[in-house]
């Protein structure tokens, strides 16, 4: 059951904001509308899942990111530099324009020895103290993903390192792209859109309207089964799952449209409920995933 993208011209419209602004971005670098700016990507405490859902973008794709849209300064999962070298590079990109991408939240116990993104000149550099000292300099913040923008599963029960997402350490600030793991349109219709214009219009909790700006439950395929009161009794059925334990009803954004791994499929789509992953306080505030007892 599958009925929400193509024929409607609003959905097809929304689908495109990520491409379109891309390539407004690119074509605006390549005439010289705009200078073609740094970024630095960080991964503090998390699962790497954040840049490696952005490796699976499509249109736009990363090549047309880092080749075209934007000077990418460093990246610890993907640059060819490692050890010193690599921290030396980060380290020169501090006194420049550049816009700060940071996936994994911050972990804070003992001033953040749990999480140490490498070694430079003889010390071992912090999460901690890199979000700070790159946070505070840049031009932009991004969020990339729930961890960096509110602790996410690193900061779940009983967060034994004592996670946060990036906020909490800076004060200025950050536009937040939550999603376990952040959509590739999101991160790039984001990016271009904050070196075309600046900062994106945001929501009471700092994310793009662009793309949170509606419940999955208001966009949801099933919705037609909620409101008739057909609810799933399992998992495998392919009614509303609000008596499993759903969090589409609870969680602003548009996955329902725009779909995963190059507009495949997505959780409800293939019959299993929202987790809510893209929601402030997940997962903890979002458990438990999947509700058996239905009655
Ligand atoms: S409760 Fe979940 S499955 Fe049911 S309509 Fe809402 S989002 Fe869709």
């Amino acid at each position: 059951m599958n009925t929400t993208s193509g024929s409607c011209p609003n959905f097809s419209m929304r689908l495109e904001t990520a491409s379109m602004l891309f390539h407004k971005a690119v074509d605006a670098v390549q005439q010289g509308q705009i200078p073609k700016r740094n970024l630095i990507w960080l991964e503090l405490t998390g699962c790497a899942g954040n840049i490696i859902s952005l490796l699976n973008g499509e249109d736009p794709d990363f090549k047309g990111l880092i080749s075209q849209m934007v000077h990418y300064l460093y990246d610890n999962s993907l640059m060819a530099a490692e050890g010193e070298f690599a921290m030396d590079q980060l380290f020169d990109a501090l006194d420049s324009d550049y816009i700060l991408a940071v996936e994994g939240a911050v972990s804070t116990k003992d001033e953040g020895l749990y999480t140490i993104i490498g070694r430079w000149k003889g010390r071992p550099i912090t999460a901690y103290e890199v979000i700070q000292t790159f946070g505070e300099r840049a031009a932009h913040v991004i969020a990339v993903g729930t961890c960096a923008s509110d602790g996410g599963i690193s900061a779940a029960r009983p967060n034994p390192a004592q996670c946060v997402g990036i906020q909490n350490l800076l004060n200025r600030k950050v536009i937040k792209l939550p999603g376990c793991p952040c959509h590739p349109d999101w991160f790039m219709g984001t990016l271009a859109y904050t070196l075309l214009f600046g900062e994106p219009e945001l929501d009471a909790r700092q994310r793009p309207l662009m793309f949170y700006s509606t419940l999955i439950h208001d966009l949801c395929p099933r919705r037609p089964c909620f409101d008739r009161g057909v609810f799933a009794t399992q998992l495998g059925e392919d009614t509303c799952m609000f008596k499993l334990g759903c969090r589409g009803p609870v969680t602003r954004v548009d996955c329902p449209i725009r779909k995963w791994n190059d507009r495949v499929n997505w959780p409800i789509g293939d019959d299993g409920p929202c987790i809510g992953c893209a929601m402030f306080g997940f997962p903890d505030k979002m458990e438990p995933f999947v509700r058996f007892d239905t009655t």
